[in-house]
């Protein structure tokens, strides 16, 4: 008789949802409550400041909707832009091209920087075309910060800089849906508007609660500093609506009670391990990944090396070789999932993640078993060179600094 169960724990190296820790599991087993107790903001209220450390803002003020990080893109561009607004971005990968989308969808008047699937966001060209807006039509700049599609991460403080190099006042909005909580991200430094971010990546809890940090200047776009009419509509994504019952503790309507008893847990982790470890433990893990991907004599999807991602690496499969194949039969023959190809890239890529809780051991079985995986579907790699270049490489160097 075939066996139905599969013994083990299924090994999730997908760029998000990750790996959810057991104390983050336990913490969201309750019962429900009533979220409109008088002890409800006791949960509330320190999440609403606590959470503001991940995205390293203090000025900031974040708001939790239920939603995922798309809905919060959403939020970003609906509470501070008008039908027809200018806005500049760079395209790089699936997640960068399915924003631009939603800008041209709600009615905003988007201005593309098509670079290479492998590159990011070019700071020069974004300089470029603000300086030649002499007359500040640009209402907002949006890059994505880690196109999780490619495995790239564009230097936001680069960004910034050609911004106030061009003496342009247009807001910067970033999505750190695969960054925020894994990659050094320093909101008020960067002087970031709208940093948006989603539960199940860094934040290592299932989807669902979608996070958003806004600067003083986009809330007060927000709230009409512009005297401007003709705002893209909003309504279920109203931040006016949040803030007015989060100052009190409470939301709008329903929360994901879960979600939020997870939240609070996830950042007691975080703060437990410390943010900069947090941010070494994942360029340690994102560098182990590609000391593989070399010894396989493959390479990654990122063009150069300042592209790295810390939290996903896309390998290209040799020509004639379908990585989706690979993905399958990782899947069914050893329990592993790993990431697909999206878009342009299916097939030519798969996708390791190494973000959210995760270790060196964790990562060498994703390693072996992506390694497996190709030698079964006929990718001739060295048996074990994978795993012996990321195994010596973490040997050396510690997940944490002394
Ligand atoms: N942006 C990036 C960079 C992502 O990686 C993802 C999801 O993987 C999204 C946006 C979409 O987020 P969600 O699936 O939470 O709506």
């Amino acid at each position: 008789m075939a066996a139905t169960r599969r013994p083990g724990r299924n090994h999730l190296f997908i760029p998000g949802p990750t790996n959810i820790p057991e104390r983050v599991l336990r913490a969201m087993h309750v019962p429900s409550e009533d979220h409109r107790s008088p002890s409800f903001p006791e949960l509330v209220k320190p999440l609403l400041q606590d959470s503001k450390m991940v995205f390293g803002s203090t000025n900031g003020t974040v708001i939790l909707f239920p939603s995922s990080g798309t809905g919060i893109w959403e939020s970003a561009l609906s509470n501070t832009l008008c039908r027809g607004d200018k806005v500049l971005t760079a395209r790089y990968g699936q997640f960068s091209h399915l924003w631009v989308d939603m800008a041209q969808r709600l009615g905003l008047d988007v201005i593309v920087q098509d670079e290479e699937w492998g590159a990011g966001a070019d700071p020069q060209k974004i300089e470029e075309a603000l300086r030649a807006d002499k007359d500040h039509a640009i209402k907002a700049v949006m890059v994505v910060h880690n196109e999780t599609a490619t495995g790239v991460t564009s230097d936001i403080g680069a960004v910034r800089k050609a911004i106030d190099a061009a003496g342009h006042p247009a807001l910067l909005f970033v999505d750190g849906i695969s960054s925020i909580g894994s990659l050094p991200f320093y909101m008020d430094d960067w002087k970031v508007d709208c940093a948006i971010a989603g539960s199940q990546k860094g934040f290592m809890l299932p989807a669902g609660l979608g996070l958003i940090c806004i600067s003083p200047k986009a809330l007060k776009i927000a709230e009409g500093g512009t005297g401007r009419n003709d705002r893209l509509g909003h309504a279920y994504f109203a931040w006016k609506d949040q803030l007015a019952a989060n100052a009190t503790g409470y939301f709008p309507y329903t929360p994901v009670l879960p979600l939020l008893y997870g939240l609070r847990e996830a950042l007691a982790i975080v703060k437990e391990e410390g943010l900069e470890n947090v941010y070494h433990r994942h360029h340690v893990l994102g560098e182990a990944t590609r000391q593989a991907v070399a010894a396989w004599g493959l390479k990654p999807c990122a063009k150069e090396p300042k592209w790295n991602s810390d939290t996903v690496t896309a390998i290209v499969v040799p020509e004639g070789a379908d990585a989706a194949k690979v993905i399958t039969h990782a899947y069914e023959r050893y329990n592993l999932s790993l990431g697909a190809g999206l878009s342009k890239v299916a097939g030519k890529v798969f996708r390791i993640g190494h973000l959210g809780d995760l270790n060196e051991l964790s990562l060498l079985g994703a390693i072996a078993g992506a390694e497996m995986a190709m030698l079964d579907c006929g990718i001739k790699v060295t048996p074990g060179s994978g795993v012996a270049a990321a195994s010596s490489y973490l040997r050396e160097n510690p997940l944490h600094k002394a």
